[in-house]
C-alpha cells in the first residue's frame, strides 16, 4: 500500500517538475512537491516555497519549517518524516509575492491528487491561501485566517472524509511574537486530533 502511494506520489511530482501551467516555472530554481510519508495520518498545507525551498526543492526548510519542525515534534512527538509536508503552490513567486488566484487555479490539481492518494485524516492548513483553498473547495466560507483558525471542520476532499484545521502561517508567528500563542493553541487540537479524543469534547468547540 505504501508502496503503491510512493509510486504515484513520485508521479505526480515528475509531472510538477514538467508543469509549465502558470507562468512560475520560468523563474523557479526547483519544484516542491512535498514530502512526507505516504500513509501519513496528517497533512500540513502551506502556501508556496520561498527563498530556501527553491534553492532546496523541499518544503518549509527555511526559518519557518524550523518553527513547524518545533511545533510537531514538542506538541504531536512526530517527527517531520512522519508528516506530509506541501504547499498549495509547488514554485516560488518571484519575491515572495502571494499567489494569484490563476496560479492557484493552474496548480492545486496536483495538492488535490497528492490528498486522494495520501487520504490523511487531518489536514492542517498553514496560513490563510492554504485555509482559504482548502475550505473554501469543502463549501465552507471563509472570510479571515484569525475567524478559522483553530476550529475543527468536518469535510469530504477529493472523497475522503476528513477533519480540517487551520492555524496561522508558521513565518506570520516569526514576525508577530505574540501571535505564537495562536499556533501553540491549535497545535494542542490538533494533538487532541491525532489522539482521537475530539469526540468526547466536542463540544469545546460548539
Ligand atoms: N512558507 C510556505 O508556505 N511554504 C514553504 O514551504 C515555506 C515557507
Ligand atoms: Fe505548474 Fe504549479 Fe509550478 Fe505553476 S506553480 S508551473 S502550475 S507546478
Amino acid at each position: 500500500m505504501a508502496y503503491d502511494k510512493h509510486k504515484r506520489l513520485d508521479e505526480v511530482a515528475r509531472r510538477i517538475s514538467e508543469c509549465k501551467k502558470c507562468g512560475l516555472w520560468r523563474s523557479r530554481r526547483n519544484p516542491v512537491p512535498g514530502e512526507g510519508d505516504p500513509d501519513a495520518q496528517i497533512m500540513f498545507i502551506g502556501e508556496a516555497p520561498g527563498y530556501q525551498e527553491d534553492v532546496q526543492g523541499r518544503p518549509f526548510v527555511g526559518a519557518a519549517g524550523k518553527l513547524l519542525n518545533t511545533f510537531i515534534r514538542d506538541f504531536l512527538g512526530l517527527d517531520r518524516e512522519d508528516v506530509f509536508i506541501t504547499n498549495i503552490i509547488k514554485c516560488r513567486p518571484p519575491k515572495n509575492r502571494d499567489p494569484r488566484p490563476e496560479e492557484v487555479r493552474a496548480c492545486s490539481p496536483f495538492l488535490d491528487e497528492q490528498i486522494s492518494i495520501i487520504r490523511p485524516r487531518i489536514i492542517v492548513c498553514l496560513g490563510r491561501h492554504s485555509a482559504r483553498y482548502i475550505l473554501s473547495n469543502a463549501g465552507v466560507g471563509f472570510r479571515s485566517i484569525l475567524s478559522v483558525r483553530g476550529r475543527i471542520y468536518n469535510c469530504t476532499i477529493q472523497g475522503v472524509d476528513v477533519k480540517v484545521i487551520a492555524t496561522i502561517h508558521p513565518a506570520a508567528a516569526l514576525y508577530r511574537p505574540p501571535w505564537r500563542r495562536f499556533l501553540e493553541e491549535d497545535f494542542g487540537k490538533i494533538k487532541m486530533l491525532l489522539s482521537g479524543r475530539d469526540k468526547v469534547t466536542l463540544e469545546d468547540f460548539i
